[in-house]
């Protein structure tokens, strides 16, 4: 995969990035017009306007072009290139640049150990997933395994390749990230929900359930707590464990999963002042 900026960024980020210049002045919209167009439309799918104020042009023509106003149609193909790169048609060599990028991100933050956590992406009929003992810091070609959808799994894949799975047949997620968050697992202790208090925690996460099974790591029963409880949320934590958290893609779990350990920390810091009176 190219990466967000490359050709597999969402359609509407080149829109965004170009409002993003300067603001408040001309180079802005400029920029935000070249945003717009870095999309790539078809030639024939713009409809050209007439200039305004002609009378017999004003009647006849459409009321876009009566305005004087340019309209411009999206084509579908970057919209449709966009959702392949998210259930599939990227070469192993290309998710494999995305899998170490955020490996590396998840391993500099503190949030796995040297091998723990695992990482996973969704494709057409199978997923692609870590071996079991990957060192998501340091992977390599060798560390990522194809696991079909339904069928038997490799032993080399993760040990929780199964919950993977049950993820992938009971939602839509195209990805999946599981952590080892310290914070979080630590609040997990006292908290049957934690509810982000900080604004943008709150914002994006208002309340992460957090589950509870008796065997917490590579079991059938977690694999069935987890696949049914990110039907609903984006992620959760499992008691005592850590956190699997599900999204479009590697970047999207790990946002949810950096923001809820961004928010745990800071929950942790409050109960701390509580505790010594503050
Ligand atoms: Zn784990």
């Amino acid at each position: 995969m190219a990466g967000w900026d490359g050709y597999f960024s969402p359609p509407w980020r080149g829109a965004r990035a170009g409002r993003r210049g300067t603001t408040g002045n001309r180079v802005s919209a400029q920029k935000a017009d070249r945003g717009f167009e870095s999309l790539p439309l078809r030639q024939d799918s713009r409809l050209q306007v007439t200039a305004a104020g002609s009378h017999a042009a004003g009647a006849s023509e459409p009321r876009q072009a009566r305005k004087g106003a340019t309209v411009k149609r999206i084509s579908w193909v970057p919209w449709v290139a966009w959702w392949r790169s998210c259930v599939g048609g990227v070469s192993l060599e290309d998710l494999l640049e995305t899998f170490s990028q955020v490996g590396k991100d998840l391993w500099g933050s503190g949030m796995v150990t040297s091998h723990g956590g695992n990482l996973s992406v969704r494709r057409e009929g199978e997923m692609v997933i870590t071996r079991t003992g990957a060192l998501l810091g340091h992977l390599t070609q060798e560390d990522l395994v194809r696991v079909p959808l339904e069928g038997r799994i490799s032993p080399r894949a993760s040990r929780e390749a199964a919950l993977h799975r049950a993820v992938y047949l009971s939602t839509s997620a195209g990805a999946l990230v599981h952590s080892h968050p310290v914070h979080a697992i630590a609040l997990s202790f006292y908290r049957d929900t934690i509810a982000p208090k900080d604004a943008e925690g709150a914002y994006i996460l208002p309340s992460v359930p957090v589950v509870e099974v008796s065997q917490p790591i590579g079991s059938q029963e977690l694999a069935q707590a987890v696949a049914q409880t990110l039907r609903g949320v984006p992620i959760v934590v499992v008691r005592g464990h850590g956190a699997f958290a599900k999204g479009c893609d590697l970047w999207d779990a790990l946002h949810y999963t950096s923001v809820l350990e961004t928010s745990c920390r800071i929950l942790y810091l409050l109960l701390l002042n509580e505790a010594n009176g503050h």
